[in-house]
């Protein structure tokens, strides 16, 4: 059963007796040009006796003077582009393009978090003898502490990149952001008590040492 190769146009060759039904251009550069108005640009790489004996752009698509016979529309003109896409055809169009872009989007957030949880992961590896730095104020005495090495490598976790500083994507709530966010809050939680118990060893130290 022929149909009509313009995306998203329903035409059938069966149930539209009036309407003429017509080859794609021979010439390559005009086939390229109707294929783009007509979105089917993947039938490019068909082969041309297969495009030529399978593939028709149904009448409805022309304008009337792209008829050598407006009366009969069953003869095009040499330079005849398809041109007329129904509302139906346009609206599916430009659904499909959001919805691509959507794709797109998503596809571009996922590979933000796999960048961030790389980081997190490496940061985590990482020799604690890697210089830390630390952007926010919370932080900026443990550096004083360098010598205990455990404590340096789990600070890294959140504070080694200053990406790893609640990057503006964390804000999207999507729950896996959300579970990310909130280990890397806790994480955070983790070094102001080790910040504490630090203090307080440095304190217990002071003494001793003024003893
Ligand atoms: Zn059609």
């Amino acid at each position: 059963m022929t149909t009509c190769a313009v995306k998203f146009c329903n035409s059938k060759m069966s149930l539209t007796k009036n309407i003429s039904y017509f080859r794609f251009p021979s010439d390559p550069l005009r086939c390229k040009q109707c294929m783009e108005k007509c979105q089917t640009e993947h039938l490019l790489k068909t082969d041309a006796t297969i495009l030529y004996k399978n593939y028709r752009v149904c009448g409805f698509h022309f304008e009337d003077k792209m008829f050598l016979n407006p009366n009969s529309r069953n003869r095009l003109t040499m330079n005849a582009v398809p041109t007329i896409f129904s509302a139906g055809i346009l609206m599916k169009r430009e659904m499909e393009k959001k919805s691509e872009e959507e794709k797109e989007k998503k596809l571009e957030e996922e590979k933000q978090m796999r960048e961030f949880e790389a980081q997190v992961a490496m940061a985590s590896c990482s020799s604690p003898s890697h210089s830390l730095t630390y952007n926010d104020n919370v932080y900026t005495n443990v550096s004083d502490v360098s010598g205990s090495s455990s404590i340096s490598s789990k600070l890294q976790v959140s504070t080694s990149d200053s990406s790893c500083q609640t990057p503006l994507y964390l804000t999207n709530k999507t729950p896996r952001k959300l579970k990310l966010y909130n280990e890397l809050q806790s994480k955070n939680k983790e070094i102001k008590d080790m910040k504490k118990q630090i203090n307080a060893i440095t304190q217990q130290l002071a003494n001793v040492n003024t003893v």
